[in-house]
């Protein structure tokens, strides 16, 4: 069921996307050759309490950490380590939610390590221009598919494919709420969109193909080919006025 938020909600709804903003933009940051991925954790877990909010994802569903890091070939779920060093030319995706007054704000983005070579940054940059190719459609009256297929085509134009097994959703006093948002999908298909609605429109982007595996900690997942992916996240109000972009850092 979709829960429609009221303008108080979605102004609460705001403050939570800040402080999730803000953390992520700490957190990128602290990506440099000889950082681990549990440093990072660290900041962003720090950075939300001193807020006088919660990091989404401690604990939710049992995962152990404040922030997913997921390094190259890492799509999503990935779990910080102080074994996991970085270096340069990784590329970092970092998926970041923060809870505030009893809603969440859930944001991702891929940071580059160093100097990246001139296909991750391509793959990067294609992925998020998809997120904003997705957001524009993120429109009252409009349609689910409308944001899938537009994230789609604009990915799929440039030869690259969109992660079929993992999907953007409703983010409210849940971090997971209706309706799911695929990153494909048909024009005018699907729930319809409305104003109060707020959702994470999240493109997960994979140099090769769109297959996935999760490993054996039930997190982490890899591309099935070993390639490259990225991804980018932001949460959104639909409003009569157009979509909101909610995880802004002011
Ligand atoms: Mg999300």
């Amino acid at each position: 069921m979709v829960i429609l938020k009221t303008a108080r909600e979605i102004a609460a709804m705001r403050e939570a996307g800040r402080i999730s903003s803000r953390a992520l933009r700490e957190a990128g940051k602290a990506v440099e050759p000889g950082v681990s991925t549990l440093e990072i954790d660290s900041i962003v877990r720090k950075y939300i309490e001193k807020q006088g909010a919660t990091p989404s994802f401690l604990g939710y569903g049992g995962f152990p950490a404040s922030a997913c890091i997921s390094v190259n070939n890492v799509v999503i779920h990935g779990i910080p380590s102080a074994r996991q060093i970085l270096k340069a030319g990784d590329i970092v995706s970092i998926d970041v939610g923060a809870q505030f007054n009893g809603y969440h704000g859930d944001n991702a983005y891929t940071f580059a390590c160093g100097d990246v070579s001139a296909e991750a940054q391509a793959l990067m940059d294609a992925t998020k221009e998809a997120l904003f190719e997705g957001i524009k459609r993120a429109v009252a009256g409009g349609r689910v598919g409308d944001i899938g297929s537009a994230v789609q085509r604009y990915v799929e134009a440039r030869s690259y494919s969109v992660v079929r097994d993992f999907v953007g959703h409703g983010v409210g006093a849940k971090l997971h709420e209706d309706p799911s948002v695929p990153n494909y999908g048909t024009p005018g298909r699907g729930v319809r969109l409305m104003p109060g609605m707020a959702i994470a429109i999240e493109p997960m982007v994979n140099q090769g193909t769109h297959r996935v595996k999760v490993l054996d900690d039930d997190w982490t997942t890899i591309t099935a080919d070993g390639k490259l992916s990225a991804h980018f996240e932001h949460t959104i109000a639909i409003t009569s006025n157009g979509p909101v972009i909610m995880t802004l850092p002011d």
